[in-house]
């Protein structure tokens, strides 16, 4: 029997030139099961930030290159609306309004108590509210709970991979999506994941899809990626 696995843990980004505290604040998060990338320097925060695909920013203004403030500035500014928690020695008043302006939510005080993080963390993908519990296009239901694709009275369990792959497509059912954006959604901006990883998981969802009879399918264009399209039946 197969045992498919599925993942619902909260992506976090944590920038910070501090590996020491970069790399206990990712310990800590992982171990409160959330998904953890560190980055060391704002530019390529900044760069990991805009690929949305985190839940929650935890960003330290005293930056090489470019500055927490700028970090959150260019997320702004990028449309980029994901939760910011600024991190910083500084506790002058002015310090903090500047980072609210510059788009933080919220702002901790090095140093912090880890609980302290640890809440105001929670707190902030709280506040994200209205949490969709499931996804649909055409008859064809995908439960973000239980990583269940149902159509009808039929349903599967997607494995973790083919459930982010589904999860991505029908959030965007209508737009082509590159294997290249698919591959750093769902395996991750620096994985040694290739495209044809991509093409293997689409065919398991093929297969899935025909499985519970589906008015799904997933078509592919030619150098354009992947797309759903709903079947007349
Ligand atoms: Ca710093």
């Amino acid at each position: 029997m197969l045992i498919f696995y599925y993942n619902t843990a909260m992506k976090l980004l944590i920038i910070e030139d501090e590996k020491t505290l970069a790399e206990s604040l990712k310990t800590l998060l992982e171990s409160k099961h959330f998904e953890v990338d560190a980055v060391y320097d704002g530019k390529n925060g900044l760069a990991y930030a805009l690929l949305g695909i985190y839940d929650l920013v935890i960003l330290d203004v005293m930056l090489p290159g470019m500055d927490g403030y700028q970090v959150a500035k260019e997320m702004r500014r990028g449309k980029c609306g994901t939760p910011i928690l600024m991190l910083t020695a500084r506790s002058a008043l002015e310090d903090r309004i500047e980072g609210l302006d510059a788009g933080a939510d919220y702002y901790l005080t090095k140093p912090f108590d880890t609980r302290e993080l640890l809440a105001c963390v929670n707190a902030l993908l709280r506040r994200q509210g209205a949490q969709v519990d499931e996804l649909s296009f055409g008859s064809t239901v995908l439960d973000l709970a239980s990583g269940t694709l149902a159509c009808q009275d039929a349903s599967i369990r997607l494995s973790a991979k083919e459930f982010e792959i589904m999860r991505l497509l029908l959030q965007n059912p209508t737009r082509n999506l590159s294997k290249e954006t698919i591959l750093s959604h769902v395996w991750g901006y620096d994985s040694n994941a290739v495209e044809n990883h991509v093409e293997v998981y689409i065919g398991f969802l093929r297969k899935k899809l025909t499985a519970i009879h589906s008015d799904l399918s997933i078509v592919a264009i030619r150098r354009l990626g992947y797309h759903l399209e709903v079947t007349d039946s």
